[in-house]
């Protein structure tokens, strides 16, 4: 099959909502990251999505709406907060996740009774659900466990001749994928950290818990896919919690290309060894957006991947520090 890369015009909208109604697969653009596509109501289409990413059978997906869709087609009880929740935040970055009415695919939600839904700010992704006007349910468009994607170009590298098209609005602005929050319960409560972080909730409703399973008692997990590796480059990684500590293994390495992923402030120090540095920037915003981007790039430039936590650790970095020690882990946390 032929992968086509295709700018978000009219022409390109009405061939995506052909391929769609047709079971296929498209990815699209969103402002976290890109997303592989299907009908949401469609069975053989969902069952393709995991397929087609080697996606695990207990992870989960997230269904796109456009900002007009009736929600009560696919949401079974709404309690006020995410009312709240929605006016603040939405569209944007912020998955919900609701008591499910049972209509779309019973693969979407891996036999779960909730359903994530997420309302993207992303121009492309609002024109995309709009012209098909049904929940697309969309992973990140990546092989699972790879880093996920934040051009076109990074998702063509994973799917090309797996998947007709590839919808193209450019570098995602956001960078790490959406927060993904539990609102069945009394109070919102964060299952994946992201840029709407725990604060910003809370200012809004008052409240709002953080969830981390505890394995170790035998918890059953309220969203299965935080367990996994994942993000990851194809390369050997290492992750240090200091400079001190990661100019020592960049001194003892042995390989021929070797980089360091590292915020600005200390980059100059790494400079000066002559590694490849991948610059994170400054503001945690620019991690979070530069993050799988230099993910993408380590694979390409070296061999052995020094990463260098940033120092900052609250707010989007939480966000930004769960995908960075999940990408760069040497234990697989489940497969
Ligand atoms: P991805 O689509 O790759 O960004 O991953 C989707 C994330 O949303 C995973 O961490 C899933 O576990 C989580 N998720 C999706 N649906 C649900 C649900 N019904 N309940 C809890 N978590 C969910
Ligand atoms: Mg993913």
């Amino acid at each position: 099959m032929e992968t086509k890369i295709k700018a978000i015009t009219p022409d390109s909208l009405v061939e995506a909502k052909n391929l769609i109604f047709d079971g296929e697969v498209v990815a699209m653009p969103t402002e976290t990251v890109y997303g592989l596509g299907g009908n949401a109501f469609d069975d053989g289409a969902v069952q393709r999505i995991f397929a087609v990413k080697g996606r695990p059978a207990d992870n989960p997906l997230i269904a796109h709406v456009h900002t007009g869709y009736d929600l009560s087609q696919i949401i079974d009880y709404d309690p006020p907060y995410a009312k709240k929740l929605r006016e603040a935040f939405l569209p944007g970055p912020l998955t919900l996740v609701y008591p499910s009415t049972g209509k779309v695919s019973a693969y979407v939600s891996c036999g779960l009774n909730t359903l994530a839904v997420r309302v993207p700010s992303h121009a492309g992704a609002q024109s995309f659900l709009k012209a098909v006007d049904i929940p697309i349910v969309a992973p990140s468009a990546n092989l699972s466990k790879h880093v996920s994607p934040t051009s076109a170009e990074h998702v063509y590298d994973d799917f090309n001749g797996q998947i007709p098209l590839i919808l193209d609005g450019g570098v995602c602005e956001g960078g790490i994928e959406s927060t993904v929050c539990d609102v069945t319960g009394e109070y919102p409560v964060i299952l994946r950290p992201g840029l709407i972080t725990a604060k910003m909730i809370a200012s809004v409703v008052g409240k709002c818990g953080e969830y981390t399973p505890n394995l170790t008692a035998g918890e059953k997990v309220k969203s299965p896919g935080v367990l996994y590796k994942h993000y990851s480059p194809r390369c050997q990684t290492l992750l240090f919690e200091n400079a001190a500590d990661g100019l020592a293994a960049c001194k003892g390495v042995n390989a021929t290309r070797v980089a360091v992923l590292c915020e600005n402030a200390i980059a100059e120090t790494f400079v000066k060894t002559g590694v490849t540095v991948l610059n994170l920037g400054e503001t945690e915003q620019e991690m979070a957006a530069r993050l799988y981007e230099l993910l993408r790039e380590a694979e390409k430039v070296c061999d052995v991947l020094i990463a260098i936590e940033p120092q900052k650790k609250d707010g989007v970095m939480v966000g930004v520090l769960n995908r960075l020690r999940k990408a760069c882990t040497s234990v697989d946390i489940r497969h």
